[in-house]
């Protein structure tokens, strides 16, 4: 398990992408040198899963992690990856409950048997929750707080610090996002996840979890959400599969104070 520094996390995900080996290893490559030489930021890549080998990495500044898991070990499972082989692969985090996922019908309960099978794995989940459409009267952070307790249901209290929360909300994902969202919004959704997980585990004091923003980060908005969105880093998609913008992002990251 990644022990928990102040350090800020700034987590890529590949999704589908690059096409080929070649440039999968070109452009960590680009990102790694970067990265190396950062001193208050952990850069994560997630590839695809066909590419982690390859990509492994002996930087300590610069780890891997996967897109998905299956939550059994091994067997007769057919296309599908195990938390084991992530582990024994080098792998350090997982997304878990991504809404492309979910899209494809990955429940809550789902959720739960990779977030724990994760755990089992020593591997860190960034549990990623967020609401499909926003209303006036905050009636969407029901369902952030349902997919909250259901991911976490059954975890033990000790597990609160070796988990990633995602806040990613579905309207500000991807080529396809409506807006980007005010800092002011992303702020008051981190102090909510942070207000549920103090009640689900019962701490007075703020859950050491790690709360990260996802959706349309670039090297333009990097600043300003993690200056005043409350969150200890982001998820970047389509950002972090361009060298150029994504080590912008790291080394504007970096800059910042904690
Ligand atoms: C994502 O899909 O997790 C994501 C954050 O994508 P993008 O940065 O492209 O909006």
């Amino acid at each position: 398990m990644v022990k928990k520094t102040q350090k800020w996390l700034v987590v890529g995900n590949w999704k589908m992408n690059p096409v080929s080996s070649k440039i999968a290893s070109a452009t960590f490559s680009s990102i790694k040198k970067v990265a190396n030489k950062t001193r208050n930021t952990e850069t994560v890549i997630c590839p695809p899963f066909i590419y982690l080998e390859k990509l492994k990495t002996s930087g300590h500044r610069i780890v891997l992690g996967s897109q998905d898991l299956f939550p059994e070990a091994e067997g007769s499972f057919t296309g599908n990856v195990s938390y084991l082989q992530l582990k024994n692969l080098g792998v350090i985090y997982s997304i878990v409950g991504h809404s492309e996922k979910r899209r494809e019908g990955e429940t809550n309960e789902d959720v739960n048997k990779k977030v724990k099978a994760s755990l089992r794995g020593m591997i860190t989940p960034i549990i990623c929750v967020g609401e499909s459409t926003r209303d006036e009267k905050g009636e969407f952070l029901g369902s952030i707080k349902e997919q909250l307790l259901s991911s976490l249901s059954g975890l033990p209290k000790t597990s609160i610090k070796d988990i990633v929360i995602a806040y990613e909300p579905l309207w500000a994902i991807g080529a396809s996002a409506k807006r980007e969202p005010l800092v002011k919004e992303i702020f008051e959704v981190s102090i909510f996840i942070k207000k549920v997980l103090s009640d689900i585990y019962d701490t007075k004091s703020v859950p050491p979890t790690k709360i990260l923003y996802g959706g349309s980060v670039d090297e333009k908005n990097i600043e300003s959400i993690l200056k005043s969105g409350g969150v200890d880093g982001v998820l970047v998609g389509r950002a972090s599969l361009d060298p150029k913008k994504f080590t912008e992002i790291i080394k504007k990251a970096d800059l910042l104070k904690r």
